[in-house]
């Protein structure tokens, strides 16, 4: 639908700016080169404001989305004038019929630079659909007992903010325990990681001083997600919460998930309600991310990460799934059952640094889509596909120049640039085949995600 709208839009701004340019010559006496230059003007802001509200229906601040736009146009103008050339003064075809050609690339370059990039998408925290807000009627409702509750925190070199997690978190626990909330056997797990730092130490503290703190300690580091799971498989309780140990996530919103557990829901998502404290280029990526994963079929609970309270039968569900390669926050929305969200701020990390360097986070974005997705290697087919249709039409084209239009056949470029070409889709092709078959090589081991050392 909004391929034609923009396709109007332009016929629209044509038609507008010719007529301007016509009339600023005729009736104004103006010279060609100025009558051009407010055409232009007059089209680019009939093109711009239509596209953003009409086509688009975008709300972002006028001046960024101009800057996109004006980028957009510029590469698609470029795009034109080449194809122009290339069919005018390379292949000798009439001016005319050249003219027409270019507008082709233009509109594609226009429409998906519009799309993907001048104009996105709003990218807001609203819950996706996998995220099925059950009818309260349809759910039973849970028996009056009081909940045996379990918080999971992986902990890797973590001892600069654990006494403060600790405190706060007793306290919490303390607080729900009082108002009737939670259970008295209810407990925290921390799991560490295979920490170098005082970490375990720290643990062992909290455990003596107060039974409800549990540790378990894998025997060596493992990544924050298999040391999740060590804990979501290790911890009893009837519903567990999971939460990062950098008090990032806003605790006290571990009361709202257990009203909606108790409301019958059996997974609940914490989901950030901004990314005001992240920095720029992480804001950008992360979004990035979840579009691209949602255009290969990966729908992911949007500014959701691993802050979610997720009852027995859920972990009991989770713990079928074999693969080594889990990444929870895709299976999670699959397992289905009825499930919500609340939402919260997200705090810059109370002390210590991300254990998240910029190359974990490629590789566990990388993971997220080759764990679900086949699409990016039916995207091979299709470029292959593509590619070879296309590079018959040039031959043909080609025959014709030599032998109808007796154009001469330009030797080098087209020699070698196709090889180039070609060698890069081979390249890339080859690389996403290797990246689903290391996930093969991995999972036909079938080696197990962690060994507990110790447990307390
Ligand atoms: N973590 C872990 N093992 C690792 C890396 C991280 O258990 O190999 C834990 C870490 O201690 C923290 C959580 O995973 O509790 C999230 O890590 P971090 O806060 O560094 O990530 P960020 O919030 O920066 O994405
Ligand atoms: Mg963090």
């Amino acid at each position: 639908m909004s391929a034609i709208r923009f396709i109007l839009v332009g016929i629209l701004n044509t038609v507008v700016g010719l007529s301007i340019i016509y009339a600023a010559m005729y009736f104004f006496d103006f010279g060609i080169k100025s009558a051009n230059l407010i055409g232009y003007l007059v089209g680019l802001i009939i093109s711009f404001t239509l596209n953003k509200k009409w086509t688009f229906k975008n709300r972002d601040r006028i001046g960024s989305s101009l800057i996109r736009y004006l980028l957009v146009i510029g590469v698609a103008y470029v795009a034109n004038l080449q194809t122009v050339i290339f069919f005018d003064s390379y292949l000798k075809i009439s001016p005319y019929l050249a003219q027409f050609m270019g507008v082709f690339p233009y509109a594609l370059i226009g429409y998906l630079g519009c799309k993907f990039f001048a104009f996105p998408e709003p990218a807001d925290a609203t819950p996706n659909s996998l995220v099925v807000v059950a009818p309260i009627t349809s759910m039973k409702t849970r028996p009056k007992q009081l909940l045996n509750l379990s918080v999971v925190l992986p902990c890797y070199n973590e001892e600069e903010v654990l006494p403060e997690t600790n405190s706060r978190l007793i306290e919490l626990m303390l607080d729900m325990k009082k108002n009737g909330l939670i259970s008295d056997n209810s407990g925290v797990y921390y799991v560490d990681d295979g920490s170098r730092d005082r970490t375990w130490e720290l643990i062992s503290k909290f455990n003596a001083e107060n039974p409800c703190v549990h540790g378990i300690k894998l025997s060596r580091n493992r990544g924050h997600q298999n040391a999740l799971l060590a804990g979501l498989f290790s911890a009893e309780g009837d519903a567990i919460v999971s939460i990062d140990a950098d008090l990032q996530d806003d605790i006290n919103v571990i009361k709202d998930m257990v009203c909606r557990y108790n409301d019958g829901y059996e997974i609940v998502y914490g989901v950030r309600s901004s990314r005001k404290t992240d920095t720029f280029f992480k804001r950008m990526t992360a979004q990035w991310y979840y579009r691209i994963l949602k255009a290969v079929g990966v729908d992911l609970v949007y500014n959701h990460a691993d802050y979610r309270l997720m009852s027995r039968r859920v972990i009991d569900c989770l713990g079928k799934f074999k693969e080594v390669n889990l990444f929870l926050r895709g299976i999670i929305p699959q397992l289905g059952f009825p499930s919500t969200v609340v939402f919260y701020e997200r705090n810059e990390r109370f002390a210590g640094e991300s254990k998240y360097p910029l190359a974990k986070m490629l590789a566990f974005a990388a993971d997220g889509v080759t764990s679900f997705s086949v699409v990016p290697l039916r995207m091979i087919t299709w470029l292959g596909l593509f590619v070879s249709s296309a590079s018959a039409a040039v031959v043909v084209w080609i025959l014709l120049g030599k032998f109808v239009l007796h154009t001469a056949i330009p030797g080098w470029t087209s020699t070698v640039l196709p090889i180039y070409f070609l060698g890069g889709v081979q390249l890339l092709s080859t690389g996403i085949l290797g990246e689903y078959l290391s996930k093969i090589y991995m999972e036909t081991k079938q080696r197990p995600l962690y060994f507990i050392e110790e447990k307390i």
